[in-house]
């Protein structure tokens, strides 16, 4: 019996004792055993949370004395770097350099960061036009927060959300996602380690019931989710009982625009690190290269000569450039993907199948040309290596088709006009825009989307406002 639910500051099977199993996708072999949370469980860990909000334990703590906690996470992460990113790799299948990069490495700057935040968490005063009155605001914490996550970056993203929740003085329960539950199950070991109290942090491994079980749930007072944009609209529905505080961070479809004159060895080698990091299984990746007709046919040819060339192998041996897909139905909602872009008349310069020789969920990097806006590869969120080229003539129509997207969560220019940059930087609607760069994340930085890619921001000074109330008190001083 496995026992990976912690609540109240008890490690535990799940109320109906049901498990689950995930696999390694490298391998597509059984990798660990797991307790499927139910809502009954859910309803422990609320109750946990919410005694552990108004426990002097860590409600009492002085801010000082909540920093430390969390910049002792950050070093017990670094002090565990390797075997966490060993798990993660073994988990969800990254390559073991982005793990400890990437995964380990801004996990821990998150908890440091927002160490930094605790005892910097202000109010203001106003200039009331109220003659003897005096005014200041307080930022309290929002309460019991479910912090719901993805699979694809599964340590950073949860401490994406549980950093500046816990800077903030709320209580907070964790659901990771189904397919990589380890690395949050050891994160949350480490917290109590680092000494975050029974019931300030709680876990519950399991699928979208458990999820579902903690947004509908009148004890929560705040979900932050990161996931698909179909399941952040259910989660909007579905937290209206209590009106709950909502932050979402949903799917992407990035353009990548390539203005004429752009250095293409920078713009191909950007593109495609923007592309394939994680395999594409990210939620900012580039994956509509918008080329002035100029350079289309050169920038598709070297991307599809690159990606040909590109080692596919299991994240853990040392000369991997790309990891497998996450799983065998994701693989196949990818290859669903890439066969409509053919029937669609999209032609194929690279790629466009499963791996056959290798164990495990791998899918070849993947170019298409002579896409049309219209088509489903150019519409839908992919989430896996495949790029499409789409030339354009004008500035303007790049920028429109750009943002002909229900989604905008990020974007890329690549140019050496710095007026263009900043005008083109100005006009596309999503929230990040990346200047002849890849799409890298920093804890200092606000992450979020416009449109159907979320609502809020994490990360800076936009996770404190997410994670707080704001208090407004009036004094008489008559
Ligand atoms: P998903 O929406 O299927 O699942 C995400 C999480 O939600 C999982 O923990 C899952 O168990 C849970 N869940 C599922 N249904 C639920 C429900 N009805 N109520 C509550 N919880 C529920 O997403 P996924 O497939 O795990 O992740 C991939 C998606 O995440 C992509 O769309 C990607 O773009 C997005 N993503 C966004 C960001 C960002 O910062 N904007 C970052 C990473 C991933």
């Amino acid at each position: 019996m496995t026992n990976t639910l912690f609540i109240g500051g008890e490690w535990q099977a799940a109320a109906s004792g049901a498990e689950f199993e995930t696999l390694d996708p490298a391998t597509g072999q059984p990798h660990a055993q797991v307790s499927l949370a139910g809502a009954a469980d859910a309803d422990a860990a609320v109750r946990a949370a919410r005694a552990a909000l108004e426990n002097p334990e860590w409600a009492g703590l002085t801010p000082a004395r909540r920093a430390r906690i969390l910049w002792r996470i950050g070093d017990l992460i670094e002090e565990h770097a390797e075997e966490l990113a060993e798990l993660e790799t073994r988990d969800q299948g990254q390559p073991l350099g982005i793990s400890m990069a990437v995964s380990v490495a801004a996990a821990a700057e998150h908890f440091r960061y927002y160490a930094g935040w605790v005892t910097k968490i202000y109010g203001e005063t106003a200039p009331l036009s109220f003659p003897g009155v005096l005014q200041y605001t307080k930022r309290e914490p929002v309460g019991v927060c479910a912090l719901i996550t993805p699979w694809n970056f599964p340590l950073m993203i949860a401490s994406w959300k549980i950093a500046p929740a816990l800077a903030c003085g709320n209580t907070v329960i964790v659901k990771p996602a189904e397919q990589t539950p380890m690395t949050t199950v050891r994160l949350v070991e480490l917290c109590r380690e680092a000494g975050v109290p029974d019931g300030a942090i709680n876990l519950l491994t399991g699928g979208p019931e458990a999820g579902r079980a903690l947004v509908e749930h009148p004890g929560v007072d705040k979900v932050s989710f990161t996931g698909s944009t179909e399941t952040g609209r259910d989660i909007v529905r579905a937290s209206a009982g209590n009106l709950k505080r909502v932050t979402l961070e949903l799917g992407g479809k990035a353009p990548s625009l390539v203005l004429p004159g752009a250095d293409l060895d920078a713009a191909v080698a950007g593109c495609l690190q923007g592309a394939l990091l994680n395999s594409g299984q990210v939620c900012a990746a580039y994956t509509r290269f918008l080329v002035h007709r100029s350079l289309a046919d050169e920038f598709a040819e070297r991307c599809g000569k690159a990606v040909s060339g590109m080692r596919l192998g299991a994240g853990n041996a040392p000369d991997t450039e790309l990891g497998p897909l996450v799983t065998d139905e994701h693989r196949d909602h990818v290859h669903a993907l890439v066969r409509s872009g053919v029937q669609e008349g999209a032609q194929l310069l690279a790629g466009g199948a499963p791996v056959d020789d290798l164990p495990g969920f791998f899918y070849q990097p993947t170019v298409f040309t002579d896409v049309r806006d219209d088509m489903r590869i150019a519409r839908e969120e992919i989430f896996g290596p495949v790029l499409s080229v789409l030339p354009y003539d004008d500035e303007d129509e790049a920028v429109a088709r750009a943002n002909d997207t229900e989604y905008g969560l990020a974007a890329a220019v690549w140019t050496r006009d710095v007026g263009a940059a900043h005008r083109v930087a100005g006009s596309i609607r999503a929230g990040t825009v990346f200047i002849n760069m890849p799409n890298p994340v920093d804890a200092s930085a606000p992450w979020g989307g416009f449109k159907a890619s979320g609502w809020g921001r994490e990360m800076g000074s936009g996770a404190i406002d997410a994670y707080t109330e704001v208090k407004s008190v009036w004094t008489s001083l008559a």
